[in-house]
C-alpha cells in the first residue's frame, strides 16, 4: 500500500519546509522536496496537502481506555474509549492506564482493550498498575511485566498527594521505581513511573525525597496533572528545572479553571516563559477519566468525563491563543512523549518511523486527514474507519 502526501508544509515537529512524503505500507518510506509518480506506476493514493500542515500523529500518553472513575458508586464508572474518540482528535497512539479502581479494572482487561484498538488500526501501549501501592501487576512482578509483555512500557498511574492515594512512603516509591527501572533496562523500554499528583500540599515531595536519597534519576518519574492548581503548577516548574518531566492534563471543566486550574495550553506558554526546556513538557488528555468534583471534606459533588478531543483542542489553543509556536505545540504531543516513553518508531516525521500523520488546514488547524500505520482513518474531517461497534 502506497500513499503520497504532496506539497504539505511539514512540521516533523520542527519546521522542515514544503515536502512530499511517500508512505510505504506502515512506514514513512521517503521524504523529499518533490516525489513524482511515473506513468504506468503501481496503484497509489495521492493526497494533495497544498496550503496545509503535515505533522506526526498525536500520542496521548495517559488515557483510561477501559474507562475509569467509579468514585460515586458503580453507576459512575466511565465507559471504554471507542476508536474514533482518538482518531477524530488526531491521536494515533494511546497509552492506557487504570486509575482509581484497581479492583474491577484489571490489567487483563487493559491489555485486551489495547489489542482491540490495535486491531482497529491505531497503536496502543499500557502502564502496569493503578493508583495503589503495592502495584497489582499482570505477572506478579513489575520487572516481569515489563520484560515479558510487549505492550507494558512502564508503571502507573501511581497516586500521590491525593485522598484517593494509598499514601506511598518514599521508601515504597523508591522500591517500585527501582523495579520499573530494572524492568525497563532489561526490556529496552522506558520503565517510566507515571505518577498521578493530587491536590494536597505535599505536591511532588515524595518523588523529590526518592531522588535525593537514592540513585534513581528524576527522569524515572513522569508526573501528571501538574496544571491542576497554581501551587502544584509552581512546584512542577521547579521540578522541571531540576530536570524532571512534567505533564499537563487537557481534560477539564469550567469550574476547575475558575478554581485555579491552569489551562493546559497556557501552562505550556508559562512554563516556557519560566525557562523550562520544551523537551520536558508533555500534554495528555486523561481521556475517559471521571472528573470528580469533591468538596473540601472529600465528598463527591458531581462527575464529568475526560475526552481525547481536549488534547487536540489544547494544541490548537496553544498555537492560536497562547502564541506557542506550531513546532513547540506539536512537540509536546509527539516527539516528547515518544522520547520519554522510548517509543522509537513514533513521534517524528522521519524515514523509517511509523506512518502516523495528521494533515491540518491552515490557518484554522482543523483536522482534514489522519493516517495511522499507513491507513487513512479520517478524511475530510470524517472518520472513514470506525470502531467495531461504532455506527
Ligand atoms: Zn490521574
Amino acid at each position: 500500500m502506497l500513499t503520497l502526501i504532496k506539497n504539505g508544509e511539514i512540521y516533523g515537529p520542527e519546521y522542515m519546509g514544503q515536502k512530499d512524503i511517500l508512505l510505504v505500507g506502515k512506514q514513512i518510506g521517503f521524504i523529499k522536496d518533490t516525489i513524482d509518480v511515473p506513468a504506468n506506476f503501481v496503484e497509489l493514493e495521492v493526497i494533495d496537502a497544498r496550503g496545509q500542515i503535515v505533522v506526526p500523529g498525536f500520542i496521548d500518553a495517559h488515557v483510561h481506555i477501559i474507562g475509569g472513575g467509579g468514585e460515586g458508586g458503580f453507576k459512575t464508572r466511565t465507559p471504554e474509549i471507542q476508536l474514533t474518540d482518538a482518531t477524530l482528535a488526531g491521536i494515533t497512539t494511546l497509552v492506557g492506564v487504570i486509575g482509581t479502581d484497581g479492583t474491577t479494572r484489571t490489567m487483563l482487561a487493559l491489555l485486551a482493550k489495547a489489542r482491540s484498538l490495535e486491531e482497529e488500526g491505531i497503536s496502543c501501549f499500557v502502564q502496569t498498575g493503578s493508583y495503589q501501592v503495592p502495584v497489582k501487576t499482570l505477572t506478579g512482578k513489575i520487572e516481569d511485566d515489563l520484560i515479558l509483555v510487549d505492550k507494558i512500557i512502564g508503571v502507573g498511574e501511581i497516586a500521590i498527594a491525593d485522598h484517593r492515594s494509598s499514601q506511598p512512603t518514599a521508601a515504597e516509591l523508591a522500591k517500585l521505581a527501582s523495579q520499573a527501572r530494572n524492568g525497563g533496562l532489561l526490556s529496552g523500554k522506558s520503565g517510566v513511573v507515571n505518577i498521578h499528583v493530587g491536590d494536597s500540599q505535599n505536591h511532588l515531595q515524595v518523588i523529590e525525597d526518592v531522588v535525593e536519597t537514592t540513585e534513581i534519576p528524576i527522569t524515572q518519574f513522569y508526573p501528571t496533572h501538574i496544571n491542576r492548581n497554581p501551587h502544584l503548577f509552581s512546584a512542577g516548574l521547579e521540578f522541571a528545572k531540576k530536570g524532571g518531566y512534567i505533564d499537563f492534563t487537557t481534560s477539564t471543566i469550567r469550574k476547575f479553571l475558575e478554581e485555579g486550574e491552569v489551562k493546559a495550553s497556557t501552562a505550556i506558554k508559562r512554563a516556557l516563559e519560566e525557562g523550562v526546556d520544551i523537551r520536558q513538557i508533555t500534554l495528555t488528555s486523561d481521556g475517559q477519566a471521571s472528573l470528580p468534583d469533591f468538596d473540601g471534606n472529600g465528598n463527591l459533588r458531581g462527575l464529568n468525563i475526560g475526552t481525547c478531543m481536549s488534547l487536540y483542542d489544547s494544541v490548537v489553543d496553544a498555537i492560536l491563543e497562547d502564541g506557542v509556536t506550531i513546532a513547540d505545540a506539536i512537540r509536546v504531543v509527539t516527539e516528547n512523549p515518544a522520547s520519554i516513553l522510548k517509543l522509537e518508531k513514533k513521534g517524528r516525521l522521519e524515514v523509517g518511523r511509523d506512518a502516523d500523520i495528521i494533515i491540518m488546514k491552515q490557518p484554522t488547524l482543523e483536522i482534514d486527514c489522519v493516517i495511522a500505520m499507513g491507513q487513512i482513518m479520517v478524511k475530510g474531517g470524517e472518520a472513514v474507519v470506525k470502531g467495531t461497534f461504532e455506527k
